[in-house]
C-alpha cells in the first residue's frame, strides 16, 4: 500500500493566475501613458540581493513592467540615499519603489522604507501601508504576506472558523497574516520566540504558518493529520551528498519529507511562498501605478 501525503500546493499556477491578470492591466496603463516602472535600490553587493534582483527583472519584464536596478556603494551615507528616494518620490515615472535587504549596518533600515511614499511602497512596508490593513483596506500589502494567505486560500479549505498558528511575529510577515486571516474570520493564535510549548499550539491547528528562520523547526509530531502547513521561512544549509561532497541547498522551516507525511496540505521551500511572493509584488506594483494615475486625473479636474 503507498502511504498517504500531502498534496502540494499549487504555486506555480496561483503565479500563472496572477501574471496573467497583470499582464492586461499593465497593457491598459501603457495605452493610457501612464506606463508602470518599478525601481529596485541595492546597497552594497549581497550575493543574496542580487539574486533577488535578478528574479524581480525576470519576473517584471515577463509581465512587461518596467525594471530598473540602482546600485549603490556600501559607503553611501544615509543621506544620500534619502535625497535619492525623495528624487524617486516625486518623478512621475518611478510608479514603485523597492529597497533591496540586507544594506550595510550603518544605515537605517526602518528610516529608509518607510520614507518611500506609501503610493510607491510596492513591497507593502510604509507604517500607512500596514496601518490599512489593521482597518480591513488592502492598498499595498506586504508581499510574503499575502502570498502564503493566497496559498492557504488554493486550498478552498473555508477560513472561517479556521484554527490558524502563526508562528513567527515580524512586521512584514506574522503580523499581517494574523490581521489578514482575522479579517476572514480564522481565529488567529500568533507564536513567537517568547511562547512556551509551540507544539501544543500547532497540534491543535487546521493551517499552520511558520515564518523563523530555523530549518527543521516543524516536525511531524507537531502537526495535526490533514491540516495545512505553509512554509515562509527560507535558509541556507549545507548538505553531504553520497559522494562525501557538500553544497548549499535552500530549506524552509518545515521539515518537509516528514511533515508531508502528515500534513494534507503543504508549501515546499524553494519554489511555494517565494514564487508567489514575486507575482504579488508584480500586483502591487500594478495597483500602485493604477492609483497614481487615478489620484493625477482626478487632481487634473479639479
Ligand atoms: P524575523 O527574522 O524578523 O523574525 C523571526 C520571528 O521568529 C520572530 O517573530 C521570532 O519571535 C520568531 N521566533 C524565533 N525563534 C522562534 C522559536 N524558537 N519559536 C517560535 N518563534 C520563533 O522574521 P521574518 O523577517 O518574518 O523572516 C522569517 C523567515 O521568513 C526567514 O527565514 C526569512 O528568510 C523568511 N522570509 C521569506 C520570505 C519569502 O518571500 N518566502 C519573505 C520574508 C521572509
Amino acid at each position: 500500500m503507498t502511504e498517504k501525503t500531502a498534496e502540494v500546493i499549487d504555486s506555480k499556477a496561483l503565479v500563472a493566475e496572477i501574471k496573467d491578470e497583470i499582464r492586461t492591466e499593465v497593457e491598459k496603463l501603457d495605452s493610457a501613458g501612464w506606463p508602470c516602472k518599478l525601481v529596485s535600490i541595492g546597497i552594497g553587493e549581497s550575493a543574496a540581493s542580487q539574486i533577488y534582483i535578478r528574479h524581480q527583472r525576470r519576473a517584471a519584464e515577463s509581465v512587461g513592467i518596467a525594471f530598473e536596478n540602482r546600485q549603490f556603494p556600501a559607503d553611501i551615507t544615509q543621506d544620500e540615499v534619502l535625497a535619492s528616494l525623495q528624487s524617486m518620490n516625486v518623478d512621475p515615472r518611478v510608479t514603485g519603489i523597492i529597497l533591496q535587504r540586507p544594506i550595510p549596518k550603518h544605515l537605517d533600515l526602518d528610516t529608509l522604507q518607510f520614507f518611500i511614499h506609501p503610493s510607491k511602497d510596492v513591497e507593502g512596508m510604509n507604517p500607512a501601508n500596514i496601518g490599512n490593513i489593521v482597518y480591513g483596506k488592502f492598498r499595498l500589502v506586504p508581499c510574503t504576506a499575502l502570498a502564503s494567505v493566497e496559498l492557504l486560500k488554493r486550498t478552498g479549505l473555508p477560513i472561517r472558523g479556521m484554527e490558524v498558528v502563526m508562528i513567527g511575529h515580524s512586521e512584514i510577515v506574522g503580523k499581517p497574516v494574523s490581521l489578514l486571516l482575522m479579517e476572514d474570520l480564522a481565529t488567529v493564535t500568533v507564536t513567537h520566540h517568547g511562547t512556551v510549548d509551540l507544539a501544543s499550539h500547532t497540534r491543535r491547528a487546521d493551517a499552520v504558518f511558520v515564518a523563523v528562520g530555523k530549518p527543521g523547526l516543524i516536525t511531524k509530531d507537531m502537526i495535526k493529520p490533514g491540516a495545512v502547513v505553509i512554509d515562509i521561512g527560507i535558509n541556507q544549509v549545507q548538505v553531504t551528498d553520497e559522494n562525501g561532497k557538500t553544497r548549499n541547498r535552500v530549506v524552509g522551516d518545515v521539515d518537509y519529507e516528514e511533515v508531508k507525511k502528515v500534513a494534507g496540505w503543504i508549501t515546499p521551500v524553494p519554489g511555494g511562498v517565494g514564487p508567489v511572493t514575486v507575482a504579488v509584488l508584480l500586483r502591487n506594483a500594478v495597483y500602485a501605478a493604477q492609483n497614481q494615475r487615478r489620484k493625477y486625473e482626478k487632481a487634473m479636474k479639479m
